[in-house]
């Protein structure tokens, strides 16, 4: 049985943080942080800024303003699953208002003059920014997106410093080109790269801040302004965000943050015909909606989708690396990452040793409070989530599948899983194909190099894949041969500023990150001039 600690009566660990006690706190929008979520937060502590942000009311943020909503919606803390904040639940009006703010800042407003190093030093002050607010900014996505308040800070936060910085130098650094033509007479013709124009950005709740800054930065030092849609279950570090742009000098506009729900004002971002750009990150099943409502208005559009990525394990590799990588992808987020190897193929001589080595490390992984800065996996996001992944796991059971590890419904508040781990699948199962996005690994024996490739690639997703082996000449061939966007070797999800990041086959179109990604947010005009 796996080692939870799902309870937060133990001393206090926090030594720097400001305490003050949230426990009848009512914001001004007179919506109460419930009294469970309140004594979690005395119980661990949190920054006076996130105090203050978690007290004031929530506001869209529309050219430069912080905007009251029409109608609002609850925010949820996943350990509690009690309230945490309520948000604007966007309406058309407050869509257009955003669409008409970017489109303005682009074509007419301050920010369509600035020159790229303009550009590059707001991006680096909004970095220098961020990583002054880093505790805050966990603290506000750890209890919003019930993520383990370590990772989060140094991979969710960190890796979007980063990300900043890395785009803000690209601002100054996008060429076109001169061609050399054969035309008859004398011409010259050469290229531009311009900004694609307004970019409608809708992120997924699984990294809300990261994917967030994924969707800002390259559009930003590309020269475009963007409106954002959260995820309406994790809003918050967005509107934290705001209140950053505005400290950074971002001219109004250039930046609009929308909070609301998917299937309404998702929907109406999608559509709208002021939107020169989709850059949407979530699942398939959305993505192939957003992708045919955008080819409405003929708008540029990338996809980063979903995934079930395979980790290819040989006889020959390094076990402890696998256990490793099992660790940071499957249980690291409670498995909600779409690039988790989430089926691991393993050689026969193999099998039983790398199973039972990663069960020995999943059943002493501290799930818990995510506050704790002892905590490695903090709970599901939602009520819904838990009960998919909970599903998951009964048809693994019904389909024949051995439970080695976790399995079972912990209980109590919030909506946490166990570290789950069944053997002896095939590929026919709906758990080796469906994409169960929780912590929950499934593992299936092979005898051979081929047949690993075509269990790996039999699958409708391609986002990433990885291979653990000592033989060179063996991982190059499978990389080459392997359908994914990213293949790793001899480690999985690692993920860098300038490194590309996007899927294949139903796994999306496009990439994020690395100079691709700027690339996306650029169009190419041809220009001629007659000598
Ligand atoms: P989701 O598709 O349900 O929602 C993603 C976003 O789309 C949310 O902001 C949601 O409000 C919005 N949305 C929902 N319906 C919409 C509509 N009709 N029109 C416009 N917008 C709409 O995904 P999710 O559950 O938030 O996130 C999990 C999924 O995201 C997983 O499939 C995961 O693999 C994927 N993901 C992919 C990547 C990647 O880089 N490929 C990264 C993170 C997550």
């Amino acid at each position: 049985m796996c080692c939870c600690t799902l309870c937060w009566n133990e001393p206090f660990s926090q030594t720097e943080q400001v305490i003050r006690s949230l426990s009848s706190t009512v914001n001004s929008s007179g919506d109460t942080v419930d009294k469970a979520v309140a004594a979690f937060i005395d119980k661990y502590g949190v920054t006076e800024r996130t105090r203050r942000f978690l007290e004031a009311e929530k506001r869209h943020y529309i050219n430069g303003e912080f905007v009251a909503g029409a109608e609002m919606m609850p925010v949820l803390e996943p350990c509690t699953g009690a309230q945490l904040a309520a948000v604007p639940s966007g309406t058309s009006a407050e869509v257009d208002a955003a669409v008409a703010a970017a489109n303005h800042a682009f074509r007419h407003g301050e920010w369509s003059s600035w020159t790229p190093a303009q550009r590059e030093r707001v991006l680096m002050k909004l970095a220098n920014l961020v990583e002054e607010n880093v505790q805050t900014l966990a603290e506000i996505e750890s209890l919003d997106a019930g993520k383990a308040i370590a990772g989060c800070r140094e991979v969710d936060i960190g890796g979007s410093i980063d990300l900043l910085r890395y785009m803000a130098g690209w601002a100054t650094k996008v060429d076109g080109a001169t061609r050399q033509v054969s035309v008859a007479g004398q011409h010259f013709a050469y290229t531009l790269k311009e900004p694609v124009g307004v970019i409608g950005a809708i992120v997924p709740w699984n990294w809300p801040f990261n994917m967030a800054v994924w969707k800002l930065a390259a559009p930003l030092a590309a020269g475009c302004t963007v409106v954002l849609k959260p995820a309406q279950l994790t809003p918050l570090s967005m509107l934290f965000f705001a209140e950053l742009c505005e400290e950074a000098g971002l001219p109004p506009g250039v930046i609009n943050i929308v909070t609301g729900r998917g299937s309404s004002m998702g929907n109406d971002l999608t559509r709208h015909p002021g939107i020169d750009k989709i850059s949407f990150t979530g699942s398939t099943e959305v993505g192939v909606s957003v992708g045919k409502a955008a080819m409405e208005n003929v708008s540029h559009v990338t996809l980063e989708l979903g995934g079930k990525s395979p980790m290819i394990v040989f006889e020959d590799a390094d076990i402890e690396r696998v256990v490793e990588a099992t660790q940071q992808s499957i249980f690291f987020n409670t498995g909600q990452v779409c690039s988790a190897g989430s089926r691991l193929y393993v050689q026969r001589p193999v099998y039983e040793a790398t199973i039972k080595a990663i069960v020995d490390r999943a059943t002493v992984m501290r799930v818990g409070p995510t506050l704790d800065e002892q905590t490695d996996m903090g709970p599901a996001i939602s009520a819904g989530q838990k009960a998919s992944v909970l599903e998951y796991i009964a048809i693994g059971r019904e389909e024949g599948a051995r439970i080695v590890c976790g399995g079972e419904d912990p209980g109590g508040e919030g909506y946490f899983l166990q570290p789950t781990v069944f053997a002896d699948c095939d590929n026919s199962m709906r758990i080796v194909q469906e994409e169960i996005f929780g912590p929950v690994l499934v593992v299936i024996p092979f005898d051979d190099e081929e047949e690993a490739l075509q269990l790996a690639n039999d699958s409708i997703y391609g986002l990433a894949a990885s291979v653990f082996t000592r033989d060179i000449s063996r991982a190059h061939r499978l990389v080459k041969k392997i359908e994914a966007g990213t293949v790793w070797v001899n480690t999985h999800d690692m993920i860098d500023a300038n490194t590309p990041f996007g899927g294949v086959k139903q796994s999306g179109i496009g990439k994020d990150l690395g100079p691709e990604q700027l690339d996306h947010f650029l169009e190419t005009k041809a220009v001629w001039i007659a000598l």
